[in-house]
């Protein structure tokens, strides 16, 4: 690691600041030590080594709020509805477990090369972890488990298993990358599970990564009991509670603050938005796999002004098209009607503040982690944040800096 080392483009983006013309970022140990314009910044630090970006912006690196890595391109199944799509994939679990760990490798430096530089992964028993915690990345893969896997067992003992595989995977990992848990969603765990989990998850400080109120199968599910999700699922049934899935997990005891929930995206009531107003869930938006699967359009711009906290996640690449997060939230934007500001924070900041890393990463500020993306743009108007977004999301990264270390570099300077 370069112990100190001045980043320097035409633009910087600090997102907790305004823009900086010929500005640059201080980096001593890993961490954020300055941001201003480079004649300032160089008069700090005038041993520092300069590595210049021309013709770019320096904006935080992207967060991923909700992805999977083990998924691959070439052999997508068709779009929704829903349970067809998740019929699709649990026929191909058996071959997936021979391509998961390349298409995981894959995901990742995908994700890398487009300016991420912390995730937010879900994956079975946390099977994506070796290739998060190789990527360069920063970030906690969350094991999911599935109670229809420990027969037998009580809520308890299967949640205790969980939580002892979460502590073992947690050994020898690099800086920066964590193992913790998921309830994978209210149509594969049992509420009884789903609030144990969740207790143990408050009890520890950690993150509980859920998908939550994604499909109109899933709300058919948790109200009636019947639909697709009952079709594929037989064993599982605790459905049928007449409320959302949103209502039901608050009344399983599910909803809190450390909670990040995934999609919202089918029939998110006014209630359901007060519910997670006041339980404090956080969401992360994945507006390009909710439009694929046939999910509906999640009430985004009226949970961010209820204070909801709102993340951008990709999802995985059978659902979304591509692991980059500008690209997603390019989505979002034109979706919603945001402008370029919004959009950048939701990429950066706001994926941070979902997670409760903001106090770390997310944007440019002295003693956070120094995670960058430097992006080939060089806009001259007034609001520069919509060009960056855009070149961003057009595979306009052309470095990514996690923790201060230079790990993706196109240009090779
Ligand atoms: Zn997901």
């Amino acid at each position: 690691m370069v112990d100190v080392a001045i980043f320097a483009a035409d633009l910087v983006l600090p997102v907790c600041a305004s823009p900086i013309r010929d500005g640059a970022v201080l980096v001593e140990n890993g961490r954020v030590a300055a941001v201003g314009p480079l004649a300032e910044v160089q008069r700090e630090r005038p041993d520092a080594e300069v590595r210049r970006f021309p013709r770019c912006a320096i904006t935080p690196g992207a967060i991923n709020a909700h992805a999977h890595l083990g998924f691959r391109r070439e052999d997508k199944p068709p779009g929704g509805p829903f349970s067809d799509w998740l019929r699709e994939l649990i026929s191909k679990l058996p071959e997936k477990e021979t391509w998961t760990p390349k298409a995981a490798a894959n995901s990742a430096r995908e994700a890398l090369e487009a300016g991420t530089t912390y995730m937010a992964e879900s994956s079975p028993y946390g099977e994506c972890l070796p290739q998060l915690a190789g990527s360069g990345m920063a970030g906690t893969v969350f094991a999911e488990f599935f109670p229809g896997d420990f027969p037998g067992s009580s809520p308890e003992e299967r949640v205790t298993a969980i939580f002892e595989k979460a502590r073992k995977l947690r050994e020898g990992l690099p800086p920066r990358v964590d193992c913790q848990v998921s309830v994978h969603s209210p149509y594969t765990v049992d509420p009884e599970s789903a609030a144990s989990a969740a207790r143990r998850a408050r009890e520890e400080g950690s993150v509980l990564a859920i998908h939550l109120q994604e499909s109109p199968e899933e709300v058919e599910f948790v109200r009636g009991g019947t639909g697709g999700l009952a079709g594929i699922f037989g064993a599982n049934t605790w459905g049928g509670r007449g409320v959302s899935p949103v209502r039901f997990f608050e009344e399983a005891g599910v909803l809190a603050p450390n909670v990040v929930a995934a999609h919202l995206a089918t029939a998110v009531s006014e209630q359901d938005i007060e519910t997670l107003a006041r339980a404090g869930v956080a969401a992360a938006h994945c507006p390009r796999s909710n439009a694929y699967l046939n999910c509906g359009v999640a009430p985004v711009p009226e949970m961010m002004q209820r204070g909801v906290r709102v993340g951008m996640g990709t999802d995985g690449l059978w659902s979304g098209p591509s692991m980059n997060i500008f690209e997603e939230t390019l989505f979002a934007v034109e979706l919603h009607g945001f402008d370029g500001r919004t959009g950048l924070e939701l990429a950066t900041v706001g994926g941070a503040q979902a997670l409760r890393i903001d106090g770390e990463t997310g944007s440019l500020e002295a003693g956070k982690w120094a995670d960058l993306a430097m992006v080939e743009a060089t806009p001259s108007g007034g609001h520069p944040e919509m060009e960056v977004l855009k070149s961003a999301a057009g595979g306009g990264v052309a470095a990514t800096v996690v923790g201060g270390n230079l790990v993706y570099d196109r240009l090779d300077t």
